[in-house]
């Protein structure tokens, strides 16, 4: 039997299908009707994410567009696929984790594609942990119900899918311990969760088929919105005469405390580890969140809601990305609209 294989230092390690069962983090069984698992888009994110998943015992087949970031799965022992009814022949589940919702209609629907089998599918259970708009996720979810089973699989009537994008960026990613918020039938939700848990530390059941990528959304905005907040009161306390490092501490035990103050402060040097240490490099980049936003505002103006500040973001970050900071991490708004002052 072919074993999966994973590097460790320099050195690849190969093990048969059992030795990884019983290095599992999960360390329990795994469910008959998950145990071939499907994987599209092996970039930043679900590189770490599929080998967390073969790592703790799944049988995992990926595909990718990009041959090189299959070549690194299949030097490693996980067997690749061209495409993605390729890949669903074999799977009981499939799992995307890809760019954008286009990424995903495509994935699914274009040719080649998840649902390309005259509407008869393989895998029982689909999972999106991409972001994407909440509209997309339901679009989905509707092409599926329309869809029935290639067999009688005993625990599955029809076809499901759950959204379920993640919170917790590169590190989590590879560390497991991301966050899914999930959408969909509550009692794919329930089945899934041993995958959730492979592949993070939380799983937060939403309600039905595009509250995930709702929750997922509202989450990015709300921390867009506090990360620029933040940056512009460091910025105000310089010119009034504070050092961040101070007003840091000050916020942390104060009502200003949040996310962006006290674990990914985006003034360089008051925090080691986090990308404004590192020129802003890594992380969540000014792009990605310029994306979120703009599917947020798509939402609410769908729902005909306004989001003031969410709007006001949106601005922000696509005029960060146009003069040049796309790639930079998000908090690089900082030293972006407020630098020339001592950043300490
Ligand atoms: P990425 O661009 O690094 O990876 C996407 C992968 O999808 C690439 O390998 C690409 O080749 C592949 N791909 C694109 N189109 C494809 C297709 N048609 N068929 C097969 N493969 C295809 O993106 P990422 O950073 O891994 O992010 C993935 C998703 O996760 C995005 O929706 C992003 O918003 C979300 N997310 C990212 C982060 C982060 O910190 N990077 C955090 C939370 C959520």
């Amino acid at each position: 039997m072919a074993g999966f294989g994973w590097r460790v230092g320099s050195k690849v390690q190969r093990w048969g299908r059992s030795c990884l069962r019983g290095l599992s983090s999960a360390a329990t069984a795994i469910p008959s009707q998950l145990e071939n698992v499907g994987f599209i888009g092996l970039g930043n994110m679900g590189s770490h994410m599929a080998r967390n998943l073969a790592m703790a015992g799944y049988k995992v087949t990926v595909h990718d567009i990009n041959e090189n970031a299959m070549k690194k799965f299949s030097e490693d022992g996980i067997p690749t696929k061209q495409s993605p009814h390729e890949l669903s022949e074999s799977s009981d589940v499939i799992i995307t984790m890809l760019p954008s919702s286009s990424h995903v209609l495509e994935v699914y629907n274009g040719p080649n594609g998840l649902l390309g089998s005259g509407g008869r599918l393989g895998p029982w259970l689909y999972i999106d942990s991409s972001t994407v708009d909440p509209q997309t996720s339901r679009k989905i979810s509707m092409d599926i119900s329309r869809c029935h089973l290639k067999e009688n699989k005993g625990y599955a009537e029809k076809p499901m899918i759950l959204d379920a994008p993640v919170s917790g960026g590169v590190p989590a990613a590879e560390a497991g311990k991301l966050t899914f918020m999930v959408g969909g039938p509550e009692e794919a939700y329930i089945a899934a969760k041993p995958l959730f848990f492979s592949m993070g530390k939380n799983a937060i059941y939403c309600g039905g088929a595009g509250n995930g990528s709702a929750a997922k959304i509202c989450n990015n905005m709300a921390m867009a919105i506090s990360m620029l907040g933040v940056s512009e009161a460091f910025a105000l306390g310089q010119n009034l005469g504070i050092k961040a490092g101070t007003l840091t501490d000050i916020f942390n035990c104060s009502s200003a405390r949040c996310w962006s103050s006290d674990t990914y402060n985006p003034v360089p040097g008051v925090m080691a580890g986090v990308p404004s240490s590192r020129n802003y490099d890594g992380g969540f980049t000014s792009k990605l969140m310029a994306k979120d936003l703009d599917l947020a505002m798509v939402s609410a103006s769908g729902v005909g809601f306004k989001c003031l500040m969410g709007s006001e973001a949106l601005e922000i970050f696509r005029k960060l990305c146009e003069d040049g900071c796309q790639f930079k991490d998000f908090s690089c708004a900082f030293r972006h609209y407020y630098a020339g002052k001592d950043e300490k």
